[in-house]
């Protein structure tokens, strides 16, 4: 029997209605931007594995980084312990996120990164004896699917089920120069209620690759210090190159008070989550009282497989090589971008960095659920490429290793889908 129907006796896949869903793809093995199927296909990763591969897939040198470290510890409790991939990692990290980052909190992937940046911010307040309830998120957000990140991600047919269950957010639209002065007089309003407001920078990933300036946000953020609500940053898409700067916020003038990574972290090796701080956020925290510890904590928090992973993943990510091949991708989607511009079944192009989105026009519905959505997915996976659309959207979001000729390849494709669907 085939990896493919014993899945189908077996497995519940994410995301997927079950009934209707073709039995999946089951994959042997991958290499740089390459999965390789059961059947002998060899699909184009591009959409990165659901945006967390960054190095292509099974890097030697990450598989060599990874093994050592199996060989020696694979986990240790975290809780009055350490070891050397989680201290090294973090000291990594902290050289190369924005200046004012001061502490790195792990945990297991970018919901519970959100979670864990939620409860930072809440329990700042409440320590302080002066609880501030509300969140500020915007419209078409999205953080991930654990409880309070579901919360703070816009409602929609994902939350949908659970809204009765979700704390209430203020939503806001995101900035552009006709409504930023209304959406800072909106923020001023809430003021001291708000204890956070959370953003995914210049993008917003499942919202659709929506995407806003970096000035607008800056003003928004500039507001929010002024106000004393904490900014989260949340990058858990954005990190590690993909806008092509090392983090999103490297835009933006003012710094986030929080940022939360996952995804690229580990190169797409593994699961990890870090949530990172200010000093003054984890000053709030240092207390005689016992009940103000930040109480949280996940079995694997600090794997040091994952920290070994994602430690393999920022060397190379510090490479040359490595900001070139981005800024190669950025030049080529420019390019092709500017040539299908004027297509008359595109609505819009858009990039930011090495991510590219194409709105569709249709007549029709252009839901997440919509037929043409089900039909440009089924064909790019029969021409040998792996892309998600969003809807009527459609994105690449490649491996940065990926090759010239395998970015032609699918532009080709997507010229010609522009002209069957
Ligand atoms: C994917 C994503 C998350 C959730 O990360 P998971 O590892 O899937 O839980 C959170 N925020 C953003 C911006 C994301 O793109």
């Amino acid at each position: 029997m085939t990896l493919a129907k014993r899945d189908q006796e077996s497995i519940w896949h994410p995301y997927t209605q079950m009934k209707t869903a073709s039995a999946p793809v089951a994959i042997l093995r991958g290499e740089r931007e390459f999965l390789i199927g059961e059947d002998g296909k060899k699909y184009i990763d591009a959409v990165s594995s659901w945006w967390v591969n960054i190095h292509g897939h099974a890097h030697p040198h990450i598989a060599r980084k990874v093994s050592e470290q199996l060989h020696s510890l694979e986990h240790a409790i975290f809780a009055g312990f350490t070891h050397k991939p989680a201290v090294e990692l973090a000291e990594g990290l902290l050289n190369i996120l924005p200046d004012n980052q001061a502490k790195i909190f792990y945990s297991d992937n970018g919901s519970t990164a959100v979670e864990v940046a939620l409860k930072m911010c809440f329990q700042y307040w409440s320590n302080k004896g002066l609880p501030r309830r509300k969140v500020i998120a915007f419209n078409n957000s999205y953080h991930g699917d654990t409880f309070g990140a579901m919360a703070v991600s816009a409602r929609s047919a994902f939350t949908a089920p659970f809204e009765s269950f979700l704390f209430d957010v203020e939503y806001i639209d995101t900035p552009h120069e006709g409504n930023i002065e209304v959406l800072k007089a909106q923020i001023s309003e809430l003021g001291d209620t708000v204890s956070a407001f959370i953003y995914e920078p210049l993008i917003q990933g499942s919202g659709g690759m929506l995407m806003y300036e970096a000035t607008y946000l800056d003003d928004l953020l500039a507001v929010c210090k002024e106000n004393q609500i904490f900014t989260i940053a949340d990058e858990v898409m954005t990190g590690f190159g993909r806008t092509g700067k090392l983090f999103a916020s490297e835009y933006l003038q003012n710094d986030p008070d929080i940022v939360c990574l996952s995804k690229g972290l580990t190169g797409g090796t593994m699961a990890l989550g870090v949530t990172s701080c200010t000093t003054e956020i984890y000053n709030a925290f240092l207390s005689d009282d016992k009940l103000k510890t930040l109480f949280h904590g996940h079995s694997f928090t600090a794997n040091p497989i994952a920290c070994s992973a994602a430690l393999a993943s920022l060397e190379l990510t510090l490479q040359p090589q490595t900001m070139q091949n981005i800024q190669r991708i950025i030049t080529k989607h420019k390019a092709f971008a500017e040539e299908i511009k004027d297509h008359r079944k595109l609505k819009q192009i858009r990039q930011t960095g090495t991510i590219i989105a194409f709105e569709w026009e249709t007549g029709e519905d252009s839901s997440y659920f919509s037929s043409l959505r089900d039909n440009l997915y089924r064909y790019f996976l029969g021409e040998g490429i792996i892309l998600r659309p969003l809807g009527n959207i459609i994105y690449i979001l490649p491996p940065y290793c990926i090759s010239d000729e395998s970015l032609e390849y699918v532009y080709s494709k997507i010229r010609n889908a522009l002209n069957l669907f």
